[in-house]
This record gives C-alpha cells, structure tokens and sequence, in this order.
C-alpha cells in the first residue's frame, strides 16, 4: 500500500527521512550537525546516552525553527567521538582526537560542495569541545569554508534549572533527561549516589587538566540520581531546545554574504 506523502518524513528538516527530490526542494539554509558518543554511563543508564540526548535536543529545535519559516537541514548524529580517558572502561567507543577533527573538517567541506554557508555543530558529549574547537579553528583559517559555529544548548534567558544534585556524568540531569526520551531504558532500581573521586592535589581543580574517568567515576556515573524525574529532563531537554531554535531561526533568516556573521 503507498503511504501518504505528507506522513514522512516527521518533520520539515530532518535528513534521514527526505528523498532527494525533498531535500532539493527544501533548498536549506543551515545544517545542524550532532555529535553524540557511546560510552558507559553507570549502571542505570544505557552506552547510548549522549547520542539520544543530543538527537532529541536537535529534533525539537529543528523542527521549532522550521515550523517558524527555517530552511534548517538536520544531519544524523554521529555516535562515535572522542573518549580518550575512558579507556579503562569497556566499549566506550572512539576515534582518535586527530579523527575526530578531521571528520569535522570533512563534513563541513562537503556542505560548501552542497551550497551550505551555515553549520551549528550541537555536541552532547563532555569529552568533545577541545576537540570541536580545534577543527573550528582550523577551519577559520581555510578558504571557502562555510561559517561554522558549536553549542551544547542554549537556555533562554531566565531558565532555572531544576536539577537539585549537579553532577558532570550519568548524574541527576542525564537521568532526569533520559527518563524523558527513553524511560523504558533508564533502570530505576539502580538509582544511587554514586562515587566522585576527590582530588588529592586540590588547587589542581582550578586548572584544566584530562580526569582520568575511572579514577573520576569509579561506576561510570557519578553524584546522586534519586531525586530525577521525567518532569526535571524535559524541562532541562525543553529549554535549551528553545534557545537552540532561536538561534537556527535566526541563522536561517540572516542573508549570507561577505563579512558574516558581522554586518
Ligand atoms: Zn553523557
């Protein structure tokens, strides 16, 4: 039996879904590229984590931005990246941080080949930014590159985060977000407070340096997660997938041309 045209793809945007004759027609504007990455997250939580936060964080900014006259093509989250300091954990896959750049690098040229001069790399994995930052500032420095930018997320202005038990991995907000996108996965029995490794050289915590995450987050997650919710992670996932959607919007409808992003 055919299926209705206007019943795929979910929504206006989203790559994976739209023929070729969609996507020529859709003509974009801007492409959003997720990164996402595999990796243990405790015993409550599945490997997959930042790979469904960050896809669900672009599928609703994607969709906010078009439904308000964005032409914003979201690309597949890329679910293997960069996690270097897991390695005494298993099967939390990776690519060298050279890769990794160079992937970036590589795809951002071929959106110059597709006639993209906007990219926004939305990145849902803590081990990524250096990475990120990296690439981009190679690519600043390469000709006829498109205009690339990174975020996490943005939340508007305002926004009070309900998370009562800050935590950098696998905590309260991860477990809050994912009971939210995928609660069949979170496993609730094993919601604890889970170890943080304390720094034996304290004033080291006011510096930059690569924690070792076994040493970091013995069980792979770390702080108390008893207090998550549903109702806390789509509030968290809700907010900055609003702030993420202004931006595209705005991306979108700002003319391109010599000096971007300045006037
Ligand atoms: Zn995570």
């Amino acid at each position: 039996m055919n299926k209705t045209t206007d019943s795929c793809p979910a929504f206006p945007g989203l790559l994976e879904e739209m023929s070729v004759d969609d996507v020529r027609a859709f003509d974009p504007e801007v492409v959003v590229l997720p990164l996402g990455s595999t990796e243990p997250h405790g015993p409550h939580l599945p490997m997959g984590t930042d790979t469904y936060q960050v896809t669900r964080l672009c599928r609703l900014a994607v969709e906010q931005a078009n439904n308000k006259g964005g032409r914003v093509l979201l690309y597949p989250t890329l679910p293997i990246t960069n996690t270097a300091n897991f390695s005494k954990f298993p099967f939390a896959l990776r690519v060298s941080i050279r890769t990794l750049m160079s992937v970036i690098v590589d795809i951002v040229t071929q959106c110059k080949e597709d006639g993209i001069n906007k990219v926004v790399i939305v990145n849902g994995h803590g081990g990524n930014p250096a990475t990120i930052n990296a690439a981009l500032r190679e690519i600043s420095g390469m000709d006829d590159m498109p205009f690339v930018c990174s975020t996490s997320g943005i939340v508007p202005e305002g926004f009070v985060s309900p998370i009562e038990h800050p935590s950098d991995h696998a905590g309260e907000s991860e477990t809050s977000r994912m009971m939210w996108i995928r609660p069949e996965l979170v496993r609730e029995d094993k919601l604890d407070n889970n170890p943080i490794g304390r720094l034996r050289v304290k004033t080291l915590a006011n510096t930059h340096f690569v924690r070792p995450w076994h040493l970091y987050v013995p069980v792979s997650a770390g702080g108390e997660t008893r207090a998550s919710s549903a109702e806390k992670g789509q509030a968290i996932v809700e907010a900055n997938a609003e702030g993420l959607a202004d931006l595209l919007l705005e991306l979108s409808q700002t003319p391109y041309g010599e000096n971007f992003p300045y006037i």
